[in-house]
Protein backbone atom coordinates (compact mmCIF):
# COMPACT_ATOMS: atom_id res chain seq x y z
CA UNK A 1 0.00 0.00 0.00
CA UNK A 2 1.50 3.36 -0.90
CA UNK A 3 2.75 5.30 1.74
CA UNK A 4 3.23 2.38 3.99
CA UNK A 5 6.71 0.18 4.58
CA UNK A 6 7.19 -3.17 5.85
CA UNK A 7 10.94 -3.56 7.42
CA UNK A 8 12.92 -5.99 9.00
CA UNK A 9 11.62 -9.59 9.32
CA UNK A 10 8.18 -8.65 8.31
CA UNK A 11 9.09 -8.39 5.11
CA UNK A 12 10.93 -11.75 5.04
CA UNK A 13 13.96 -10.48 2.81
CA UNK A 14 17.08 -10.49 5.23
CA UNK A 15 15.61 -11.65 9.03
CA UNK A 16 19.25 -9.77 10.73
CA UNK A 17 19.01 -6.97 12.55
CA UNK A 18 21.36 -4.70 11.23
CA UNK A 19 19.31 -5.65 7.74
CA UNK A 20 15.89 -3.69 9.92
CA UNK A 21 18.09 -0.97 10.79
CA UNK A 22 19.18 0.20 7.59
CA UNK A 23 15.70 -0.75 6.32
CA UNK A 24 14.29 1.62 8.74
CA UNK A 25 16.34 4.09 7.65
CA UNK A 26 15.66 3.83 3.92
CA UNK A 27 12.29 4.10 4.96
CA UNK A 28 12.27 6.79 7.36
CA UNK A 29 14.12 8.81 4.50
CA UNK A 30 12.32 7.88 1.62
CA UNK A 31 8.72 8.84 3.79
CA UNK A 32 10.86 12.72 4.13
CA UNK A 33 11.76 12.52 0.26
CA UNK A 34 14.98 12.26 1.19
CA UNK A 35 16.93 9.51 -1.55
CA UNK A 36 17.25 6.61 0.14
CA UNK A 37 20.84 6.15 1.48
CA UNK A 38 21.13 2.46 0.53
CA UNK A 39 21.25 1.29 -3.59
CA UNK A 40 21.18 -1.05 -5.54
CA UNK A 41 20.91 -4.81 -3.97
CA UNK A 42 21.76 -4.41 -0.09
CA UNK A 43 25.07 -6.35 0.69
CA UNK A 44 23.97 -7.49 3.97
CA UNK A 45 26.45 -10.19 6.03
CA UNK A 46 25.35 -12.75 8.49
CA UNK A 47 27.39 -13.94 11.50
CA UNK A 48 26.87 -16.86 13.46
CA UNK A 49 28.47 -16.91 17.07
CA UNK A 50 29.27 -20.14 17.78
CA UNK A 51 33.09 -21.31 18.53
CA UNK A 52 34.23 -21.44 15.91
CA UNK A 53 32.51 -18.10 14.49
CA UNK A 54 31.16 -18.14 11.02
CA UNK A 55 30.63 -14.83 9.08
CA UNK A 56 29.51 -14.64 5.20
CA UNK A 57 28.44 -11.95 2.65
CA UNK A 58 27.48 -12.25 -0.82
CA UNK A 59 26.52 -15.27 -2.94
CA UNK A 60 27.72 -19.10 -1.94
CA UNK A 61 28.98 -21.28 -5.04
CA UNK A 62 25.29 -22.92 -4.83
CA UNK A 63 23.65 -19.62 -5.40
CA UNK A 64 26.67 -19.11 -8.67
CA UNK A 65 25.48 -22.48 -10.02
CA UNK A 66 21.89 -21.52 -9.61
CA UNK A 67 22.10 -18.36 -11.11
CA UNK A 68 24.76 -19.14 -14.29
CA UNK A 69 27.36 -17.23 -12.93
CA UNK A 70 31.08 -17.82 -14.09
CA UNK A 71 33.15 -17.62 -10.88
CA UNK A 72 36.70 -18.60 -9.64
CA UNK A 73 37.43 -19.53 -5.90
CA UNK A 74 40.06 -19.00 -3.47
CA UNK A 75 40.09 -20.89 0.25
CA UNK A 76 43.02 -19.62 2.22
CA UNK A 77 43.30 -21.90 5.34
CA UNK A 78 43.89 -20.51 8.68
CA UNK A 79 46.27 -22.73 9.59
CA UNK A 80 48.73 -20.67 7.36
CA UNK A 81 47.67 -17.72 9.79
CA UNK A 82 49.89 -16.91 12.74
CA UNK A 83 47.49 -15.47 14.86
CA UNK A 84 44.85 -18.01 14.27
CA UNK A 85 46.82 -20.40 15.13
CA UNK A 86 47.22 -18.32 18.39
CA UNK A 87 43.40 -18.48 18.89
CA UNK A 88 43.22 -22.54 18.20
CA UNK A 89 41.95 -21.77 14.66
CA UNK A 90 43.88 -23.78 12.20
CA UNK A 91 40.76 -25.67 11.22
CA UNK A 92 39.11 -22.12 10.09
CA UNK A 93 39.32 -20.85 6.50
CA UNK A 94 38.55 -18.06 4.58
CA UNK A 95 36.59 -18.68 1.26
CA UNK A 96 36.54 -15.96 -1.86
CA UNK A 97 33.95 -16.02 -4.80
CA UNK A 98 35.38 -14.12 -7.79
CA UNK A 99 33.64 -13.22 -11.03
CA UNK A 100 35.77 -15.39 -13.51
CA UNK A 101 36.27 -12.20 -16.18
CA UNK A 102 37.00 -9.38 -13.95
CA UNK A 103 37.31 -10.85 -10.49
CA UNK A 104 34.74 -8.39 -8.96
CA UNK A 105 33.82 -9.86 -5.38
CA UNK A 106 30.58 -11.93 -5.39
CA UNK A 107 30.77 -13.71 -1.87
CA UNK A 108 33.30 -13.98 0.80
CA UNK A 109 32.53 -17.49 3.66
CA UNK A 110 34.92 -17.45 6.67
CA UNK A 111 34.69 -20.07 9.76
CA UNK A 112 37.44 -18.76 12.58
CA UNK A 113 38.26 -16.91 15.45
CA UNK A 114 37.20 -12.92 15.05
CA UNK A 115 35.71 -13.66 11.74
CA UNK A 116 32.82 -12.02 12.58
CA UNK A 117 34.97 -8.73 13.19
CA UNK A 118 36.60 -8.94 9.41
CA UNK A 119 33.28 -9.48 7.77
CA UNK A 120 33.22 -5.79 7.72
CA UNK A 121 36.64 -5.52 5.53
CA UNK A 122 34.26 -7.72 2.72
CA UNK A 123 31.21 -6.33 3.09
CA UNK A 124 33.16 -2.70 2.11
CA UNK A 125 34.71 -4.80 -0.27
CA UNK A 126 31.80 -5.85 -2.16
CA UNK A 127 30.21 -2.22 -1.76
CA UNK A 128 33.09 -0.73 -3.31
CA UNK A 129 32.71 -3.26 -5.76
CA UNK A 130 36.37 -3.84 -5.54
CA UNK A 131 37.73 -6.79 -7.14
CA UNK A 132 39.88 -9.46 -5.88
CA UNK A 133 43.30 -7.73 -7.23
CA UNK A 134 42.20 -4.74 -4.83
CA UNK A 135 42.28 -7.04 -1.83
CA UNK A 136 45.86 -8.07 -2.89
CA UNK A 137 46.91 -4.89 -2.59
CA UNK A 138 45.49 -4.02 0.17
CA UNK A 139 48.20 -3.61 3.00
CA UNK A 140 46.86 -5.48 6.38
CA UNK A 141 48.94 -5.28 9.59
CA UNK A 142 51.06 -8.30 10.69
CA UNK A 143 50.04 -9.96 12.92
CA UNK A 144 46.40 -9.81 12.52
CA UNK A 145 43.46 -12.71 11.11
CA UNK A 146 42.70 -10.34 8.92
CA UNK A 147 46.36 -10.91 6.91
CA UNK A 148 44.71 -14.34 6.14
CA UNK A 149 41.86 -12.12 3.66
CA UNK A 150 44.66 -11.03 1.36
CA UNK A 151 45.70 -14.15 1.11
CA UNK A 152 42.09 -15.63 0.15
CA UNK A 153 42.67 -13.20 -2.52
CA UNK A 154 45.82 -14.30 -4.06
CA UNK A 155 44.52 -17.95 -3.71
CA UNK A 156 41.94 -17.14 -6.23
CA UNK A 157 44.58 -17.32 -8.85
CA UNK A 158 46.39 -19.78 -6.72
CA UNK A 159 49.11 -17.19 -5.52
CA UNK A 160 48.88 -17.21 -1.40
CA UNK A 161 51.98 -16.87 -0.16
CA UNK A 162 51.56 -18.56 3.44
CA UNK A 163 49.76 -21.55 1.94
CA UNK A 164 50.47 -24.44 5.05
CA UNK A 165 52.17 -27.72 3.69
CA UNK A 166 48.79 -29.80 4.66
CA UNK A 167 47.13 -27.64 1.93
CA UNK A 168 49.41 -28.13 -0.85
CA UNK A 169 48.81 -31.67 -0.74
C1 LIG B 1 17.14 -15.94 19.42
C2 LIG B 1 17.44 -14.97 18.31
C3 LIG B 1 18.75 -14.57 18.11
C4 LIG B 1 19.02 -13.65 17.11
N1 LIG B 1 20.31 -13.26 16.93
C5 LIG B 1 20.60 -12.35 15.99
C6 LIG B 1 21.91 -11.87 15.82
O1 LIG B 1 22.85 -12.29 16.50
N2 LIG B 1 22.15 -10.94 14.88
C7 LIG B 1 21.15 -10.45 14.09
O2 LIG B 1 21.42 -9.59 13.24
N3 LIG B 1 19.88 -10.88 14.21
C8 LIG B 1 19.58 -11.80 15.15
N4 LIG B 1 18.28 -12.23 15.28
C9 LIG B 1 17.26 -11.70 14.38
C10 LIG B 1 16.86 -10.29 14.84
O3 LIG B 1 16.47 -10.32 16.19
C11 LIG B 1 15.71 -9.82 13.96
O4 LIG B 1 16.03 -9.93 12.60
C12 LIG B 1 15.38 -8.37 14.26
O5 LIG B 1 15.05 -8.19 15.63
C13 LIG B 1 14.22 -7.92 13.39
O6 LIG B 1 13.85 -6.62 13.75
P1 LIG B 1 12.38 -6.16 13.52
O7 LIG B 1 12.33 -4.73 13.96
O8 LIG B 1 11.92 -6.51 12.16
O9 LIG B 1 11.49 -7.07 14.47
P2 LIG B 1 11.50 -7.20 16.09
O10 LIG B 1 12.85 -6.88 16.64
O11 LIG B 1 10.91 -8.52 16.35
O12 LIG B 1 10.55 -6.04 16.50
C14 LIG B 1 9.16 -6.13 16.31
C15 LIG B 1 8.49 -5.43 17.49
O13 LIG B 1 7.11 -5.30 17.21
C16 LIG B 1 6.42 -5.59 18.38
N5 LIG B 1 5.05 -5.99 17.97
C17 LIG B 1 4.63 -7.15 17.44
N6 LIG B 1 3.31 -7.12 17.21
C18 LIG B 1 2.88 -5.90 17.58
C19 LIG B 1 1.63 -5.26 17.58
N7 LIG B 1 0.53 -5.86 17.13
N8 LIG B 1 1.55 -4.00 18.05
C20 LIG B 1 2.65 -3.35 18.50
N9 LIG B 1 3.87 -3.91 18.53
C21 LIG B 1 3.98 -5.16 18.08
C22 LIG B 1 7.20 -6.69 19.05
O14 LIG B 1 6.91 -6.76 20.43
C23 LIG B 1 8.63 -6.22 18.78
O15 LIG B 1 9.09 -5.36 19.79
C24 LIG B 1 17.98 -13.15 16.29
C25 LIG B 1 16.68 -13.57 16.50
C26 LIG B 1 16.41 -14.47 17.49
C27 LIG B 1 14.97 -14.89 17.71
Amino acid sequence: MPGIYAIGDCNGLTMLAHAASHQGIAAVEHALGHAPAAHGQPIVPACIYTSPEAAAVGITEDKAKEQGIAYKKGIFPLAGNGKSMIDEGEAGFIKILAGAKYGEILGVHMVGPRVTEMIGEATLAMRLEATVDELVTTIHAHPTVAEAIGEAALAVDGLAIHWPPAAKK
